[in-house]
């Protein structure tokens, strides 16, 4: 009967080991068993090796580690295995089995049993000692226990091995798909997701779309204020740009000042798409027209948005987020507009205008492609008493290109001083040849058109004389023209410059005149000598009221401050006629001449002198 007892309690207490994989549950059904099969009060395990409160296996045999682990039922204060150390020393250092210890003013046992390699296990127990024959029992139950109780730490240990590699995994993928500034989506992780955001619009036929924005003037910020402020500034951009959008859009850093937003699902056809957009932009113009915290400085920041809305025919990922790039680039550049929806244009504009920057730095090397032509003034009987020189590329591969188009690529891209050095030069040198061959004493003045990056170059004046001294032509037969946009910066600098050159004798026209904003009184600061009528005024001034009536203004302005007045693209007998009405004096448009190549201006040159 107590062989069986005995049979029945070993199995039992073999069955709850190793149920369980995680040793602190396995611990507790063991102990369950123990406590209800042998009487016990409690039970408490100390292991060799414990660290943060868990079972750690031990690598080296540092004995006076060894620490409390688990109580069943869980440890009161008053319950500290106090024969704890000479069960150590006797059990792990002598090398006993077992070891107990007898309280008997309160007839309480404690068991000491070892745990080869790992610990003690102690047993407590009230009034009657556990008899030894038990412990025979207990013996090949304490090893199968010591046995899955490592494998239990493995097992532990390999979990948390394997979640320690998890989450730096998870970190390092973290930095490869984020922007470590922001902590947005990089350029990788927005690509990926825009590439299957295409594909789904295109399967559901849903719309979606890229904004495309850019901080203006950041290098200005970042020069200025310091990188720390610049990247308080992205992180503060980054922030109002993910409040303002709907969980399931995407916002990324590309890098730099640049930032992306993709929509998904927007609306099911292009009229709704676009307005959906456009009062999110509405609302990033809102949020960004208040001035923005970067560290302790507040700034007035603008962006520039490009947008393009998805799908569009094949385009790519790639072509998508290209097509929202080109539009902010042109919103930089061109727009007055703070945003653009891309559309084909747009794209061919920007790929002629990158082609034509490329030609144009060859053209600068070879200034054999640029030509001037001189388009003669008139006053209304004929004389002609000045010329304005034009610039013209001949492109070998393109024919004539107009200044109208490639002096803004000139300006942009650095390319304008090098181009206006050379008209200055080319325009000297024809001046000298219509001296030497006898210029009409009617004849007063070559005009050049001087660009703001040439006129806010701090050594134009130097520039120009030296060049006219070089030719020894005389500076009062040469003549600039600058735009009002030009003059409108800073009025004391441009006072100074104008005085200086005309000290020199070279004289100054305000070209253009009426489409900029100069007030009358900054016009009567400035030492120019003539002003040219714009010719969208004179367009039709003979029908157009609304025209004739500036122009009258003009004149009437002109004539109080005693400066010459040109007209300017008169191309109409009737325009011509309703001027000389007006009293104009001098004319310069298609009526009279085109602009002409040198050699044909030299000769018109002479026949006018002997005609008059
Ligand atoms: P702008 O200074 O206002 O020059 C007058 C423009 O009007 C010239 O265009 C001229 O060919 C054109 N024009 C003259 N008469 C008529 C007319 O009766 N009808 C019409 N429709 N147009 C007329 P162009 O030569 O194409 O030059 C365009 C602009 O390019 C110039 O406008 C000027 O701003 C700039 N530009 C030309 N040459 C130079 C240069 O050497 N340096 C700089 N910085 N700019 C230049
Ligand atoms: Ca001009
Ligand atoms: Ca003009």
């Amino acid at each position: 009967m107590k062989a069986i007892q005995l049979i029945s309690l070993q199995h039992e207490l073999g069955m709850s080991i190793g149920l369980d994989l995680h040793l602190q549950t396995m611990l507790k059904e063991f102990t369950k068993v123990c406590i209800r099969q042998l009487g016990l009060v409690s039970v408490h395990y100390y292991f060799l090796q414990v660290e943060d409160g868990d079972a750690v296996l031990p690598n080296t045999d540092d004995k006076a580690k060894i620490r409390h682990l688990l109580s069943i039922p869980k440890k009161s204060e008053s319950d500290q295995g106090y024969e704890l150390s000479s069960a150590i020393n006797k059990i792990l250092g002598d090398g006993n089995k077992h070891f107990s210890t007898r309280n008997k003013e309160t007839d309480e046992y404690i068991y000491y049993l070892a745990l080869d390699n790992i610990g003690i296990i102690a047993l407590h127990k009230f009034h009657t000692p556990i008899d030894d024959i038990i412990f025979e029992v207990l013996t090949p139950i304490l090893k199968k226990l010591t046995i899955s109780c490592q494998a239990s730490i493995e097992h532990q240990h390999l979990l948390h091995a394997i979640e320690a590699r998890k989450k730096a995994e998870e970190a390092i993928n973290h930095l490869a798909f984020h922007d470590e500034l922001t902590g947005l989506p990089n350029r990788r992780l927005f690509m990926d997701s825009l590439t299957k955001e295409l594909s789904r619009s295109q399967r559901h036929g849903f719309l979606g779309a890229v904004l495309f924005l850019d901080v203006n003037r950041f290098k200005v910020i970042n020069d200025t204020l310091g990188h720390a402020t610049g990247d308080q500034l992205l992180m503060t951009i980054a922030e109002i740009l993910t409040s303002i959008v709907r969980t399931e859009d995407t916002v990324a850093r590309l890098s730099g000042d640049e930032f992306v937003i993709q929509f998904s699902r927007i609306a099911g056809n292009y009229s709704d798409a676009r307005k959906a957009i456009q009062s999110v932009l509405d609302k990033i113009h809102r949020v960004f027209s208040e001035p923005i915290r970067a560290g302790e400085h507040l700034l007035h920041v603008t962006l520039s948005v490009g947008v393009e809305i998805y799908p569009n025919g094949n385009a790519s990922a790639d072509d998508i987020l290209h097509h929202a790039d080109t539009a902010m680039y042109q919103v930089k550049t061109h727009s007055s507009s703070v945003s653009l929806f891309y559309d084909k244009q747009l794209s061919a504009d920007l790929t002629l205008r990158l082609a034509l920057e490329k030609e144009l730095r060859v053209a600068v090397k070879n200034p054999e492609q640029f030509e001037l032509l001189y388009q003669p003034q008139y006053t209304a009987n004929g004389i002609c008493t000045g010329a304005e020189a034009l610039i013209r590329w001949n492109n070998p591969d393109r024919g004539v290109i107009s200044p109208a188009i490639f002096i803004p690529i000139a300006e942009e891209s650095g390319l304008m001083l090098a181009i206006g050095q050379w008209v200055t030069r080319q325009a000297c040198e024809d001046l000298e040849g219509l001296i030497k061959k006898g210029v009409p004493k009617t004849f007063n003045k070559l005009s050049i058109n001087v660009s703001p990056v040439q006129f806010s170059q701090e050594n134009f004046v130097p520039s120009l004389l030296s060049i006219i001294k070089e030719k020894s032509v005389p500076p009062e037969m040469l003549g600039i023209e600058l735009t009002e946009s030009t003059l409108i910066k800073n009025i004391g600098e441009v006072v100074d410059i104008i005085s200086e050159l005309r000290e020199q004798g070279i004289t100054t026209s305000i070209d253009d005149f009426g489409t900029g904003y100069s007030s009358l009184q900054y016009l009567s600061c400035l030492p120019i000598e003539t002003l040219k009528i714009d010719q969208a005024f004179v367009r039709n001034i003979h029908s157009d009221i609304g025209n004739r009536a500036i122009v009258d203004a003009i004149m009437a302005l002109g004539n109080s401050l005693e400066l010459n007045i040109i007209a300017e693209g008169v191309e109409t007998g009737e325009e011509f006629a309703c001027l000389k009405n007006l009293e104009c004096k001098h004319y310069q448009g298609y009526f009279f001449d085109r602009p002409m190549p040198y050699d044909n201006f030299l000769t018109l040159i002479c026949n006018n002198s002997v005609l008059s």
